[in-house]
C-alpha cells in the first residue's frame, strides 16, 4: 500500500434497520458485501486495509431529520465517521444546519432521488447558504440511480450551474460527478473547484475515461470511495492501486484529500 486509506463514501445503518435496508435493495440484482451495520463494515476494512470510512445516512424524511443526525453523531467516533443530513423541505434550513454544525458534523448528505428534489431549483438556495454560513459541506449523490428512472434530478449541468450561484459552497458530487453521464461530466464540471468522489465507478467505467477525468480535474479534488456495501472495499481498492498514476497522486486520492476535509490527521 503507498500510504494510508480513507474509503470517503460508505453506508451503513442502525442494527435495527440494516436487514431492511439491504433487503430494499435485492431486487435492483445489487450484491451486497456487508451486513449494512458498522461491526460488518468494520470487518470489511479490515479485510482491505482501510483505516478510516464516511458513513453517508439519509434524512429521508423532514420528520426523520432529527433520528438521523443523533444516530450520525453518536456514530462519529472513528475509525467509521459520519456526515448529517438535512432534507430539502426542511422547515427551518439555518437551524437544523446549525444544530448539525454544533453536533461536531463537518458535513451534509444529500440524494436528489431518495429526497425527491431538483438540484437546480432555486427554493433550495436556502440550504446551500446554511451550509456556507455554519461550515458545512455538501456531498450529493449525482447521476444516475437505479433504483429510480430516468432522467435523474441532477446532472452536470445543473451541478456547475449550483456552483456558480454558491461559489463559496464546498462540495462534493458522489460517482465521478454524476453516474453514467460522464461525457457531460467532461463537459461541465471538469476543472470547478469541488471535490469528484470515486464511489461505484471503479472497475465499472471505461477506465481511460476515468484516467482522463482524474487527471484533467486534479487528483487534489478527487476522492477515493466505495459505496461499500455495493461495492467490495478490496476489490475497489486493488483496482485503484493498479491504475497508472503516481503516487502524490494516489495518496492525495486515498487519504490527504479525505483528512483535509474532515480536519482529521490519522
Ligand atoms: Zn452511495
Amino acid at each position: 500500500m503507498p500510504c494510508k486509506v480513507f474509503d470517503f463514501h460508505v453506508h451503513c445503518y442502525p442494527e435495527k434497520v440494516a436487514e431492511k435496508a439491504i433487503q430494499a435493495v435485492g431486487p435492483l440484482g445489487l450484491h451486497t458485501y456487508f451486513n449494512g451495520t458498522v461491526a460488518g463494515l468494520l470487518q470489511s476494512m479490515r479485510e482491505a486495509g482501510i483505516i478510516g470510512s464516511l458513513n453517508l445516512p439519509l434524512a429521508n424524511t423532514p420528520e426523520n431529520t432529527r433520528g438521523v443526525n443523533a444516530w450520525a453523531a453518536a456514530n462519529n467516533t472513528g475509525p467509521v465517521y459520519s456526515l448529517g443530513s438535512i432534507h430539502p423541505d426542511d422547515p427551518h434550513p439555518a437551524q437544523t444546519l446549525g444544530w448539525i454544525r454544533s453536533l461536531g458534523l463537518k458535513g451534509v448528505k444529500m440524494h436528489p432521488e431518495y429526497q425527491r428534489f431538483k438540484i437546480g431549483k432555486l427554493q433550495y438556495d436556502p440550504i446551500w447558504k446554511g451550509c456556507v454560513e455554519h461550515g458545512l459541506f455538501v456531498l450529493t449523490h449525482a447521476g444516475r440511480d437505479i433504483a429510480f428512472p430516468p432522467p435523474p434530478n441532477s446532472d452536470p449541468a445543473s451541478i456547475a450551474a449550483l456552483h456558480r450561484r454558491h461559489p463559496n459552497l464546498k462540495l462534493v458530487v458522489a460517482h465521478m460527478g454524476s453516474w453514467g453521464m460522464w461525457q457531460e461530466v467532461e463537459e461541465h464540471l471538469i476543472g470547478l473547484p469541488l471535490y469528484l468522489d470515486l464511489a461505484f465507478t471503479l472497475g465499472l467505467m471505461d477506465r481511460d475515461q476515468l484516467l482522463r477525468i482524474i487527471r484533467k480535474h486534479g487528483a487534489e479534488r478527487v476522492l477515493f470511495g466505495t459505496d461499500a456495501p455495493w461495492q467490495s472495499q478490496k476489490e475497489a481498492l486493488d483496482y485503484f492501486l493498479q491504475l497508472p498514476l503516481n503516487d502524490r497522486e494516489k495518496e492525495l486520492i486515498l487519504y490527504r484529500n479525505a483528512a483535509g476535509l474532515l480536519g482529521l490527521e490519522f
